[in-house]
């Protein structure tokens, strides 16, 4: 089978995130592979265990991508692709990011991509299904389960807390949930082993693209942080007075009642 898996690469959300010009900052930024990303690494080397294959792992962006991509090659996957946009495209959105994608497996023998659900920065969640139109493959989103067999495709999907059970063909792009497995940690023999993979280093050109045919079609006019919360309030004494305080609180004070 060939199995493909689109990472990115995301700065960590559990860390201090600090906003320079309208921009977040990268300086003492973390990055990481996007947690959804790590559960379609993980199916993918599950499924090639199983069914066998080649599993290849590519992402969209700088340089310094690399090491998440050695990452995912030191979990399990075979080979890396590096699309490197950084001389040639200067800014981007999901329609940037799908097109090249396209463009790229346009002349692959693809059986299933597999991908994050939502990337925890740009979360928009449409990665994934505009890649599955411009192919024009099905797809399927937030799944929970997948199972292979031949050609059929058993997929559950959650659908806000209950399940969904698809049957489809391949090939198939499908997103990740949360819950689909638990991602392996690189090992250290997987970690000397990912140094020999293969990583493939592509540009823009090199997959027929001009610039122009991957301007972004969207324009962000604000990135902000959330408003600092205000120091809250702990109500004491007994219980019928703390119930009298909040109702007069919530009454004059927040003004909700
Ligand atoms: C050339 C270029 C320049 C960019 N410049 C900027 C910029 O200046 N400012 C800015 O804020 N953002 C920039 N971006 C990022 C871009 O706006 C979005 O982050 C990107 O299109 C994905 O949208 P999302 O994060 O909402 O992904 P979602 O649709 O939420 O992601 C879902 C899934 O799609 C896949 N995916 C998403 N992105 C990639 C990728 N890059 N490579 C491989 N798979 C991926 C992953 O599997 C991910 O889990 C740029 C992107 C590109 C390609």
């Amino acid at each position: 089978m060939n199995i493909y898996v689109m990472m990115k690469r995301t700065f960590d959300t559990e860390e201090k995130i600090t906003i320079n010009n309208g921009a977040i900052s990268e300086d003492g930024a973390e990055y990481i592979i996007n947690p959804y990303d790590e559960y379609a690494i993980e199916e993918a080397i599950q499924i090639r265990d199983k069914n066998g294959g080649e599993v290849t792992v590519i992402t969209i962006g700088g340089g310094e991508s690399e090491k998440e991509l050695r990452t995912a090659l030191a979990m399990g996957c075979d080979k890396a692709v590096l699309i490197n946009t950084e001389d040639d495209v200067e800014d981007g959105d999901q329609y940037t990011t799908s097109r090249i994608l396209a463009e790229y497996f346009k002349e692959k023998d693809v059986d299933l991509i597999l991908g994050g659900n939502v990337a925890i920065d740009g979360g928009s969640g449409q990665v994934g299904p505009r890649l599955a139109e411009l192919l024009d493959i099905a797809y399927v989103t937030t799944i929970t389960k997948l199972d292979i067999d031949g050609n059929k495709a058993t997929v559950v999907r959650d659908v806000e807390g209950d399940s969904e059970v698809i049957e489809t063909f391949l090939p198939l792009l499908v997103t990740a949930q949360q819950g689909l497995n638990e991602p392996r940690y690189p090992s250290l023999p997987g970690i000397m082993k990912a140094k020999k993979k293969p990583m493939e280093e592509l540009e823009i050109d090199d997959l027929d693209l001009a610039d122009n045919d991957v301007e972004p079609k969207t324009k962000t006019i604000e990135i902000y942080l959330p408003p600092k919360k205000g120091a809250g309030k702990v109500l004491e004494g007994e219980v019928e007075d703390q119930v009298k305080e909040l109702v007069s609180l919530l009454r004059n004070e927040a003004k909700v009642i």
